[in-house]
């Protein structure tokens, strides 16, 4: 009885969040918390067909991700891609050799995750069969929150994920990431260091698409776009339609010109690229380096000013909104950090 209770108080930790991130480490918790596993990661085959370890559970650091492959070991690796590839898969049973179980969660986008559990211990039937509930339970939530956080004509996240991963990114942001002044001159300086930009982006003359070619065609566009824009960011990197045909993208570069280059890409990608009946398309990219302490509604209005400068010199250029103030091309937007009113 009471170890029911703890096992359904486990089960409600884990379907907390909504985030997939969150999600994952709440479920490597509660399983080293159950098994007390010598190491527990959720590993991912990638392109290449070659496991990476998405997180590894780490209960003195409470999380731990690591993008070396061969942290894996050779016999583990063969054994996950075995896991992973095999055409009958047994949801019975995991794949086990030695001390490492690997466990492939089913029917969850491409299958291509597995939990990887190493035990001195011999796992008994009953626990192999609690490990695979837990995981079915986090597949079952994970195709949830994909349902509910994707726009539904372009599989781009939605608006109403936005805000949710802004926290989870502004509570990333180290303080040294910080750039808080844009009139001063040392912020136009390139960082050095890894970073967030935010852009806001507006397909130039949308309307006169649809008029001339009708909804159709239109929506069209916006599918299309969605995939050049998948194309030219990262998959790590967020991007979201924020409505009608403006799309807004959170992406992490590594200084100032990585930023520009990326999306100075985009831009590039869309204007070249020949959309069937219709042919070119432009847009309008509107940008602002994320500051730690900003929310985002004030960086949101920052991207949008640099984006109505585009709209209003031209169209079709990115421009950066720290950029634009330091040269007094705008004025600064102004926003609330705390008590202090920063112009
Ligand atoms: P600008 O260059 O200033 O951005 O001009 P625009 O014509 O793109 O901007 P405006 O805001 O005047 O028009 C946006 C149009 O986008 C209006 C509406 O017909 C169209 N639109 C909004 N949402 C959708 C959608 O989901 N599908 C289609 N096909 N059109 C949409
Ligand atoms: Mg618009
Ligand atoms: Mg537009």
């Amino acid at each position: 009885m009471n170890s029911s209770y703890r096992l359904m108080e486990r089960l409600a930790h884990i379907t907390a969040f909504k985030d997939t991130r969150r999600l994952e480490l709440s479920l490597l918790k509660t399983l080293h918390e159950l098994f007390k596993p010598d190491t527990l990661s959720l590993v991912k085959l990638n392109t290449n067909n070659q496991p990476l370890v998405l997180m590894r559970y780490d209960p003195k650091k409470n999380l731990m991700q690591d993008d070396d492959p061969a942290l894996l070991g050779a016999s583990t690796e063969s054994l996950i891609i075995n896991a992973l590839n095999q055409k009958n898969l047994n949801t019975a049973t995991p794949r086990q050799r030695e001390k490492i179980s690997v466990f492939p969660v089913l029917d969850l986008f491409d299958l291509n995750l597995c939990l990887v559990l190493n035990s001195s211990t011999a796992l008994s039937a009953d626990d192999i069969r609690l490990i695979r509930s837990f995981l079915d339970v986090y597949r079952n939530f994970c195709l949830l929150i994909e349902d509910v956080q994707t726009d539904q004509l372009t599989g781009l996240l939605n608006r109403k994920t936005f805000e949710e991963n802004f926290q989870r990114i502004s509570e990333e942001l180290p303080e040294e990431k910080q750039n808080p002044d844009p009139a001063d001159r040392r912020a136009a300086a390139p960082a050095g260091l890894n970073g967030y930009w935010m852009a806001v982006i507006d397909i130039d003359d949308f309307k006169r698409v649809n008029d001339t070619f009708g909804h159709v065609y239109g929506d069209e566009v916006l599918i299309l776009l969605a995939r050049l824009m998948k194309a030219c960011f990262r998959t790590n990197d967020l991007l979201y339609r924020f409505g009608g045909e403006e799309f807004v993208v959170i992406a992490q570069c590594q200084n100032l010109e990585s930023a520009q280059f990326a999306f100075e890409r985009l831009r590039k990608t869309v204007e070249n690229y020949d959309f069937p009946q219709i042919g070119q398309v432009t847009v309008s990219i509107g940008v602002v380096q994320l500051q730690t302490g900003l929310l985002a509604t004030p960086l949101f209005d920052q991207a949008d000013q640099a984006l109505y400068h585009v709209k209003n010199n031209g169209k079709n250029q990115v421009a950066f909104y720290q950029e634009l103030v330091s040269r007094g091309l705008i004025k600064p937007v102004k926003t609330l950090l705390g008590e202090v009113e920063l112009f």
